[in-house]
């Protein structure tokens, strides 16, 4: 038997691939890429049953990717998914991973896109292409997707395409393609179906299943809590908070900058936090989980491979930050607390995306997880003066108090103050540092957004899901919320020529920052840009997160509108400008601004 992977660079993937991966942070390849990778890469066609979640898009790209050459303009590599929002991931996966590769293009190509504009970038070239199975169909019937040269096909969630009626489609473009080629299918489930397509379309592939582990730990106490990625932090930071038991935690993420991050912001919020990955020495390793065991250190924050074999038996809490890719790597995790027959938690977080890994998880395990309900701030106020209260009552009983009796009946006879006043001034003092009340950020409370039901608060696409809107009153409230700074005006860098709408651009926002579609404005569109109203108060990740964020492949870039921008397009002053007339954007009167502004229509969530 061979050693496992545990590195990339044990794959026998170039040089700038590897760099690519290194900058993103990827520590370790997860089961299904460590499996398929090394088959894909000796040229063998794969079979692979596996989930999103389980890294499968890099199981598939990195090798297709070690494939293409560069210097040919034709697409080399086609993938056809089920759905426009898949085959645009699947197309940013491949350009994250080729950032090293100079000249490299892909293209994803979708139903409901303009077919003039494909039909440009097509001419254009591109060495890989994403697409739905029904509109390479159409670019392969017109000629303008010549597939001659290709030599990868991937078809990605195969039963997803099956489900959806495409199985015909898909035969139909296999039967159009170069005989030569590799074929990798992946899917979540093997139907007979998919299983008739691999054994007609497929050379002797190799069978990737990522077996299920089974067994847990009966004394770890299982709970799940459905939360947007925005809202993780502060979600954690309040369960420390509030949790019963809690001594030190494990919590795990997926990539090793990841943890330099989390453990820093955890600091910064006065938590005894470290990071733990494999970029440390095994000595500074070593020294972190000494002083995890002293209590020096109360959070250790860390991949899967760094954490593996951590035993010390304080650790009450593992926190899934990061859903894990499997159960393995699940029931990995959670056996680092409920050591030496202590109690143990372990709670997972799970993005609206990710249900399906969770119920995978509960599946495999024959356990179920239960619903963790996070504390409202209330709640946390309220913990929070009962211990002030006992730590008061400590003091009481256990302290010679007679100097400072003295220091307080002076101040009561010099100001003439009642001594409830008085001790309510130093009970503000004492807790300036830690508030005992939350501060108000005029935003719903996380514990109400992060509702147990998966999918009923935080769609599983923003754009799927969207409330009837647009009422007078609600268009006039928001006019006051931005005339009183409630609401700010941000700029981000997609427009009209992008193809954006604003469809795309509320569901890129309430999907990346979990910002509910109501404190979602108005968006003008323009040509290279658009402008849209959110929040003032955005948080510093919030807009971190979504300067990052994408739509129709496009980094949003988000930030303030100048008062020029913001004023421009209201056609009267903004905050501090005069504004020109509006230089025809898309715009309905205060509304999401596409002709026939189809959210009207929209059925209202369940
Ligand atoms: P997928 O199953 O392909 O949708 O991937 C799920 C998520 O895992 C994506 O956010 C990837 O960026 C991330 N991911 C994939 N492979 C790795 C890896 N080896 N290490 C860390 N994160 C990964």
């Amino acid at each position: 038997m061979t050693a496992p992977i545990e590195r990339f660079d044990q794959l026998d993937l170039q040089a700038p691939i590897l760099a690519a991966l290194a900058e993103i942070g990827y520590e370790t390849p997860s089961p299904i890429q460590a499996a398929c990778i090394p088959h894909l890469l000796a040229g063998h066609d794969i079979l692979g049953e596996a989930q999103t979640g389980t890294g499968k898009t890099a199981a598939f790209a990195l090798p297709a990717l070690d494939r293409v050459d560069i210097s040919k303009r034709n697409p080399q590599v086609l993938v056809l998914a089920p759905t426009r929002e898949l085959a645009i991931q699947v197309s940013e996966a491949f350009q994250r991973y080729a950032s090293k590769m100079p000249g490299f293009h892909v293209l994803p190509i979708y139903g409901g896109q303009s077919m003039v504009v494909q039909l440009r970038q097509l001419q254009r070239g591109a060495h890989v292409v994403v697409g739905t199975p029904g509109r390479v169909m159409d670019h392969i019937e017109r000629k303008s997707l010549n597939l001659d040269g290709l030599s990868t096909l991937v078809l990605d969630e195969a039963d997803e395409m099956l489900r959806m009626g495409f199985i015909d489609d898909v035969e139909w473009i296999l039967q159009h393609l170069p005989a030569e080629r590799q074929t990798a299918l992946f899917s979540a489930t093997m139907p007979d179906a998919i299983r008739r397509v691999a054994h007609r379309y497929l050379r002797d592939p190799k069978e990737v299943k990522i077996k299920a582990a089974t067994a847990t730990v009966s004394t770890i106490r299982q709970r799940f809590l459905q939360i947007a990625g925005a809202h993780k932090l502060d979600a954690l930071t309040r369960i420390l908070e509030v949790e019963d038991d809690f001594d030190a935690a494990i919590v795990f993420v997926r990539t090793k900058t990841a943890t330099v991050e989390l453990a820093e912001k955890l600091e910064a919020r006065g938590y005894a936090a470290a990071c733990l990955n494999g970029d440390m020495t095994q000595q500074l390793r070593e020294r972190v989980i000494e002083q995890l065991k002293n209590k020096t250190l109360d959070i250790v924050v860390a991949t899967d491979v760094a954490a593996r074999g951590i035993d010390v038996p304080r650790v009450s809490h593992v926190i899934n930050f990061d859903i894990p890719y499997d159960t393995e790597a699940y029931v990995h995790r959670i056996g680092r607390t409920g050591r030496a027959g202590r109690a143990g938690n372990a709670i997972l977080f799970v993005a609206p995306r990710e249900t399906h890994l969770l119920r995978q998880i509960e599946r495999a395990t024959r356990q179920p997880i239960e619903l963790l309900k996070l504390p409202s701030r209330e709640a946390v106020a309220d913990k929070r003066v009962a211990a002030f209260r006992q730590q008061v009552a400590e003091v009481l009983e256990s302290e010679d108090l007679s100097f400072f009796v003295d220091v307080i009946a002076g101040m009561e006879a010099q100001h003439d103050t009642e001594i409830h006043e008085i001790a309510a001034a130093l009970a503000f003092l004492a807790q300036k540092d830690r508030p005992l009340q939350m501060p108000e950020t005029g935003r719903p409370d996380i514990a109400q957004l992060a509702s147990g039901k998966p999918e009923a608060r935080a769609p599983r696409d923003a754009r799927e899901a969207r409330e009837p809107r647009e009422n007078r009153g609600e268009i006039l409230e928001r006019r006051r919320d931005y005339a009183e700074g409630r609401l700010a005006r941000y700029r981000i860098d997609v427009g009209r020529e992008h193809m954006a709408s604003p469809k795309d651009i509320v569901g890129a926002i309430a999907n990346e920052a979990g910002i509910e579609s109501r404190f979602i404005g108005q968006i003008n569109l323009f040509e290279d840009y658009s402008t849209v109203e959110l929040p003032s108060d955005l948080s510093n990740d919030t807009i971190q997160i979504l300067r990052r964020a994408r739509v129709r492949q496009q980094p949003l870039n988000l930030r303030l509108a100048s008062p020029e921008e913001a004023a421009r397009e209201r056609g009267r002053p903004g905050p501090g400008g005069r504004g020109a007339p509006p230089k025809k954007p898309f715009r309905k009167e205060g509304g999401f601004d596409r002709p026939g502004g189809d959210f009207k229509s929209r059925k209202p969530k369940p």
